[in-house]
């Protein structure tokens, strides 16, 4: 079967998850109810990623890194089920690499990658969400353990380390370099 070649069409193609319920059993537990916490707090929550398809990170992080030239097309290994040809040819036959390279970055466009894809990411995992975190004044929130906390300090959003240690007593580990990630493992 003749392979389709690379482009923006792939990127619609094996959709990531923006619910819960795709996450693995225990992490989604844990998550659930630290986002329970933050919807009786009073926050506002937009969750962007959940589980993220091994396919889609294969293409996510071969798009990227021919991209940024740092592979040849036709270097590129394959991956089950995903049948894209990375190689674009002139009419001649002979491989053309600034079409190939042009092909791979209008799905790193598509995509809206901010930083380099992992293959081995969490989200792969489903032991991983991204999400928009958000509230006004002071934000008291329950813990694990049922205790109320109150966070009167900035900034008031997902990257307030006070926050962070309110998703750690539920199992919801913040990866500080990546402003939307929180995980299983805080990686
Ligand atoms: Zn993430």
């Amino acid at each position: 079967m003749a392979k389709e070649p690379s482009g923006p069409v792939w990127v619609s193609r094996f959709p990531t998850s923006q619910s819960t319920t795709s996450l693995v059993d225990g992490f989604r537990q844990k998550c659930e109810a630290f986002l329970a916490a933050l919807n009786t707090a009073g926050a506002t929550v937009k969750i962007n990623a959940t589980l993220r398809p091994p396919e889609r990170a294969y293409l996510m992080h071969w798009s990227f890194v021919l991209n940024k030239g740092d592979v040849e097309p036709d270097d590129i290994p394959p991956h089950p089920g995903v049948d894209i040809e990375w190689v674009h040819r002139k009419a001649n036959g002979s491989a053309d690499l600034p079409a190939s390279r042009s092909a791979a970055a209008a799905m790193v466009h598509g995509y809206d990658i901010a930083f380099a894809p992992s293959l081995t990411s969490l989200h792969i995992f489903g032991k991983a969400i991204d999400m928009t975190i958000g509230w006004s004044g002071a934000l008291t929130i329950k813990q694990k353990n049922g205790a109320s906390k109150t966070i009167g300090s900035q900034p008031r959003s997902g990257l307030n380390h006070d926050l962070w240690a309110v998703g750690a007593t539920y199992g919801v580990l913040k990866l500080p370099s990546d402003p939307p990630h929180w995980s299983s493992t805080g990686h």
